[in-house]
């Protein structure tokens, strides 16, 4: 028997999703709130990273070009967006996967820390990655820069910004290391 599943979210998660529910023969609806799938696959990634950038878009396209398979970019779900939780059971469909991945920001609770030129890396990654909203923001960084957390994008976001500054880099991390780069 076929089933309705509709996907919340086109990142690797939903995608994932989609790839096992339509080889099994089911219809699927993807809906995500990007124009673009990806999820932040697609707008967290460095740009320069072509391989793994490419290899991704190339194996989420396959999946989302299947006959089986709606997908529908730019909507939002949730209470006072497009389309409602209960609008969309009221669909009729067998399942309905929740994959809108961890989107939100936070601050780290220290004073200043939403001060002007304190910018938290996903919104710039966002930025670089043209995601609507975030491209035309402007993220001024001057010529040095703190960078708080050790994560994939610590280096790539100054250098992304100011990229023939020198920039120092201090990074203290309660979690794995303390201490401090000069990059
Ligand atoms: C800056 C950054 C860089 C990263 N770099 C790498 C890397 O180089 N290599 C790597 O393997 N991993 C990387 N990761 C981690 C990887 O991107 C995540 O683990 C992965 O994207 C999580 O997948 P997901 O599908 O759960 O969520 P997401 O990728 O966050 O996707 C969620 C999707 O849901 C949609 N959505 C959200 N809310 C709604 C809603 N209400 N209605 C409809 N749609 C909604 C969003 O538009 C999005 O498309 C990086 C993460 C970040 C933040």
């Amino acid at each position: 028997m076929n089933h309705l599943i509709v996907v919340v979210g086109a990142g690797p998660a939903g995608l994932a999703v989609a790839n096992v529910m339509t080889k099994q023969g089911h219809e699927v609806v993807v809906l995500n709130r990007d124009i673009k799938f990806g999820g932040l696959a697609e707008y967290g990634i460095f740009p320069n990273k072509h391989k793994l950038r490419g290899g991704l878009r190339k194996g989420y396209w396959e999946i989302l070009t299947r006959p089986n398979v709606r997908y529908f970019g730019n909507v939002m779900v949730g209470n006072g967006y497009h389309l409602t939780v209960s609008e969309l059971r009221a669909l009729g469909p067998s399942a309905v996967v929740f994959s809108t991945g961890a989107q939100g920001t936070k601050t780290i609770g220290v004073e200043g820390d939403t001060a002007q030129g304190v910018y938290h890396a996903k919104d710039c990654v966002y930025h670089y990655n043209l995601l609507p909203e975030f491209s035309t923001r402007p993220f001024e960084m001057g010529q040095r820069v703190a960078v708080i957390g050790i994560g994939d994008v610590m280096v790539d976001t100054p250098r992304r910004f100011a990229p023939s500054a020198p920039i120092s880099i201090r990074t203290p991390s309660r979690r794995r290391w303390c201490g401090s780069l000069r990059a």
